[in-house]
């Protein structure tokens, strides 16, 4: 699939709930949330027939996200089910890790081996502070029993805000120099509600990888870089055991590049993360299109993705994400 920038689109990110056991300050805050019925999300099967006719059009890597993904009930059923896309060559995961000590045997089991967790604190308290409550014994817990059980690459996602984590940097850094885990720091979006949080905390990559800099050798990995490793820039750490990636939507995006769509829960299609344009795919499966319907639809989603987003950290006042990354899927 071939955007008009001519850009390989080959990878779709799918939401497959809005809903979320954490209520993280700058993604989906304790007010303000509308939590979509039963009958306002995908079905697994409709999910499962997108996918399987997008891979048909040149689809090869799906990541499943949500809001939290391990909520939605048979979860680990509908993952398995993934494997059986003749075609699909690369399933990952997304999650905030406080069900991974339940799941991550059936997730491991159910062939899925490289998972991505969100963490942006390893201090108990601010942890609950930032995610509304969550455990973050919990999810170490989580982390921990992954790492045993075999899966690799785990990938840790840290999202850094001035004045709340930032300090934390070099912890997080130090875990990665002590754990065969690749750190990835990423910058705050101005999406839905985090646009005030935006306005006070955003922090650059730049200012990051300054910090990390000064106490530990960093070698980027050029070339060799994973497919899976997408827009993060990867180094090791020097004597260290893992990998730190930063990424940086903002101060630097990687829009050339971008080969991505996103799924709704809601079932819509969306093209670019930062912009409001989207396809309802769940209404047109409703009312029984066929596939090719199907997939002059999602051509028609292709054919929105813009060149690149408008969205820079000096410009946030000029077109924003009104979407927040809990309904989008991160
Ligand atoms: N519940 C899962 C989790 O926590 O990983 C999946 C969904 S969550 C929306 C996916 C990712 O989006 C998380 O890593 C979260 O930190 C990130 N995210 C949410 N809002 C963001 C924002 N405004 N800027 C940057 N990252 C954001």
């Amino acid at each position: 699939m071939l955007d008009k920038y001519r850009r390989e689109i080959n990878y779709l990110r799918v939401s497959i709930t809005d809903r979320c056991n954490l209520h993280c300050t700058y993604c989906r805050p304790k007010e303000g949330i509308s939590i979509k019925g039963h009958d306002d999300i995908l079905r697994y099967e409709e999910i499962i027939r997108i996918i399987s006719v997008a891979v048909e059009m040149g689809l090869v890597k799906v990541r499943v996200t949500g809001g939290e993904p391990l909520v939605r009930r048979n979860f680990i059923g509908f993952i398995a089910s993934l494997k059986n896309i003749a075609g699909l060559r690369d399933i990952s995961l997304t999650t905030n890790g406080i069900l991974l000590e339940k799941f991550t045997r059936d997730i491991f089991n159910a062939g899925i081996h490289r998972i991505n967790i969100s963490l942006d604190s390893l201090k108990e308290e601010k942890y609950k502070t930032i995610t509304g409550g969550g455990d973050l014994r919990a999810v170490l817990r989580g982390i921990e029993k992954s790492r045993k059980i075999g899966f690799a690459p785990i990938k840790i996602n840290t999202v850094v805000m001035k004045g709340l984590n930032d300090d934390e940097v070099l912890d997080f850094a130090q875990m990665a120099f002590e754990n065969p885990f690749q750190i990835r720091f990423i910058e705050l979006m101005p999406f839905g509600q985090a646009q005030e949080l935006h306005a006070r905390n955003y922090i650059s990559i730049d200012c990051i990888r300054d910090t990390i800099s000064k106490r530990y050798k960093i070698d980027e990995i050029e070339g060799k870089k994973n497919s899976s490793d997408g827009p993060a820039k990867i180094f090791r750490l020097r004597e260290g055991l893992g990998e730190i990636g930063f990424i940086s939507p903002l101060s630097s995006h990687f829009c050339a590049t971008c080969n991505r769509l996103r799924l709704t829960a809601d079932g819509k299609l969306r093209s670019c993360l930062l912009s409001d344009d989207e396809i309802d795919l769940k209404g047109q499966l409703r009312r029984n299109c066929t596939d090719a319907e199907l997939k002059k639809y999602i051509y028609e989603a292709i054919t929105l993705k813009p060149g690149h987003h408008h969205i820079t950290c000096a410009e946030t006042h000029l077109k924003k994400c009104q979407r927040g990354m809990s309904t989008i899927g991160g």
